[in-house]
């Protein structure tokens, strides 16, 4: 018997993983303020009614306002709070905005998981045009560090806060024809050790969580939905098949919690074991 209550067989089937009706895990989080960037879709999504699971209020971002608003009203549906708010994460006044409304909102911030970002264009690094490269480096990591800018401050003024950065893999090893995506994945590594040390006598964790390949609209955006171009993403993952947006959201939970109160500046690797290999 662990510390926390697991209930036999909940995690067995992944691809069945309700994560609202999953167990509370962590109690830490209950009552405390938590956005999520990205929040209309897939990881971002499944981040968001994670963190309503553990009782915790969400302020959902997206550059998508149908699909931010479904996530917040899937939230308010099962009893718990949300707001959407409409954010481009690469727009300094946009992200302004995002972070005081949430403090007007809430009165606080606790936690941020600064997810948004885009698979952008595919071509070699000769190839690539300095526009498309621009896009993928504005979205991903300096929409990033945007956040981390605005929420700090937040978190500071209350004592402290919890943040996880989504990177990728990419971050570790290399793909090819995708030359901005593994530099801004790599770069949101970098950044997140080094503003890690900068607020780790202060109260304020920073993390990042390095997924694998995920089934999200992103990846059928790569594989155009078609089963037969599946399997080359499928033949990456040690495990045999993609991961989940739920399984990413389980360990963003985790570094949020109390639980990893002595974790920090750390890229966890969600990736059914593609980086071991
Ligand atoms: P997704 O399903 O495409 O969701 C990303 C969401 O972020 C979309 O709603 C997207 O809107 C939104 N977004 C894009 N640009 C934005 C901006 N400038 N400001 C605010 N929101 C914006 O992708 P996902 O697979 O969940 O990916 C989430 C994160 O995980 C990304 O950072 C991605 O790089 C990372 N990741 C994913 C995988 C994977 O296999 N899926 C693996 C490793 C890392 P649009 O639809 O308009 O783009």
């Amino acid at each position: 018997m662990g510390i926390y209550p697991i209930e036999e067989g909940v995690f067995t089937d992944k691809s069945e993983h309700d994560i609202l009706n999953t167990p509370k895990w962590h109690k830490s989080l209950e009552g405390k303020v938590a956005l999520v960037t990205g929040a209309g879709s897939g990881i971002g999504r499944a981040s968001a009614l994670a963190f309503a699971r553990e009782g915790a209020k969400i302020v959902v971002a997206d550059v998508q306002v149908k699909e931010g608003e479904e996530t917040a009203r899937m939230i308010k549906d099962t009893g718990h709070e949300a707001i959407f708010v409409k954010a481009d994460v690469s727009n300094a006044s946009d992200v302004e905005n995002l972070i005081s409304t949430a403090v007007r909102k809430y009165n606080r911030l606790d936690f941020a998981h600064n997810n948004a970002g885009i698979e952008g264009a595919s071509a070699s690094t000769i190839d690539y045009t300095e526009e498309n490269w621009d896009r993928v480096i504005d979205i991903n990591l300096k929409g990033v560090w945007l956040c981390m800018k605005y929420e700090i401050p937040a978190m500071l003024k209350q004592g402290g806060g919890a943040i996880v950065n989504t990177s990728s893999v990419a971050g570790f090893v290399g793909f090819r024809d995708m030359p901005a995506y593994c530099a801004s994945k790599g770069g949101i590594i970098a950044l997140t050790r080094g503003s890690a040390l900068e607020y780790a006598t202060r109260g304020i964790r920073i993390n990042a969580v390095c997924p694998g390949v995920i089934r999200t609209p992103m990846v059928e955006r790569v594989t155009g939905g078609k089963k037969e171009a599946e399997a080359p993403f499928i033949g990456l993952e040690p495990v045999g098949r993609m991961g989940t947006p739920e399984e990413v959201a389980e360990a963003v939970i985790w570094l949020c919690s109390d639980a990893a109160s002595f974790v920090t500046g750390h890229p966890m690797v969600v990736d059914g074991g593609l980086i071991s290999q």
